[in-house]
């Protein structure tokens, strides 16, 4: 990662966040977080439609220090321990408010802080915490068509050094775990997962269809995880660009791990574990990987 802020136009990604232990463990998919944080330029901020803040209204957290949230139980004391003590960017609430309009954002100054949706992620793409984070809700009585249009509202945001991450999980169903299928999937679940890989890579904007897709219901039981997709397919629908897929693979038989990013390529950070790595003589700009 560049040390100096950019006035570039700032890439976007969708995080599949996963099992919060992701925030302690080095896998595949923290490896490409990491790539992911270390290939684009320094951002102003971070903004983050994280899952696990779905309530009932928008809003933004506009708090200075935002509070570092395990929203979570039953997992080891390292994992409480944590924490992740990015600054807030008070005056990020009212640049949104303004881009959104005549969409209504609130301004959260007490009730959130980071969760675990986002700091899972942001603890390997971003360690140093020293970039401003500010966190979106979901609104949980919306439709996905309003989140998919919120979505292509934020994209003024990327020409101001604001970086907008998604962090959810195209399928999420913990009634479904099954703990032995430790990087496997069902049937269903590699169905929808593939069926939204299609639709993200060649119509985002249609990405609010797949609640008709057969295996929704199954993939899709309650919509706080698959609904931070759509902010990346909104953005992605209003330029530069088709979402790129960054590392992909399932959990437990229910989760997939599918991360997508725009306007940004790491074409090494999904490389399967033990996969040949380039020779070092070949540059990577050359490759075509
Ligand atoms: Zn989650």
């Amino acid at each position: 990662m560049s040390s100096q802020t950019t006035d570039a136009r700032m890439p976007a990604a969708f995080f599949g966040h996963g099992n919060p232990m992701n925030a302690l463990e080095v896998n595949r998919y923290t490896a490409a977080w990491r790539e992911f944080g270390r290939a684009v330029p320094r951002p102003r901020a971070i903004l983050v439609v994280s899952a696990h803040w779905y309530i009932g209204a928008t809003a933004v957290t506009a708090m200075p220090r935002p509070r570092t949230i395990h929203d979570f139980y039953g997992f080891p004391q390292q994992l409480f321990d944590l924490e992740y003590p990015a600054p807030g960017l008070p005056e990020l609430a009212e640049e949104i408010s303004d881009v959104v309009h005549p969409t209504w954002v609130g301004a959260d100054l007490d009730s959130w802080g980071i969760d675990h949706g986002t700091w899972s992620v942001l603890t390997h793409a971003f360690p140093d915490a020293d970039i401003p984070v500010v966190q979106l809700s979901i609104n949980a009585f919306k439709g996905l068509d309003y989140h998919l249009d919120l979505g292509a509202r934020l994209a003024p945001l990327r020409e101001r050094g604001v970086l907008i991450v998604a962090s959810g999980n195209v399928v999420h169903n913990l009634g479904g775990v099954d703990p032995r299928l430790t990087d496997e999937g069902f049937d269903w679940a590699r169905r929808f997962d593939d069926a939204a890989r299609e639709i993200m890579l060649d119509a985002p904007t249609d990405a609010a269809r797949l609640d008709g897709h057969r295996d929704y219901d199954l993939a899709v039981p309650t919509p706080d995880h698959f609904i931070p997709l759509l902010y990346l397919a909104g953005l992605a629908g209003t330029g530069d660009g088709r979402p790129e897929v960054l590392v992909d693979g399932y959990a437990y038989g229910s989760l997939s791990m599918t991360a997508y990013t725009v306007g940004l390529s790491c074409p090494t950070a999904g490389r399967p574990a033990g996969a040949p790595s380039l020779p070092a003589d070949v540059p990577a700009d050359s490759a075509n990987i």
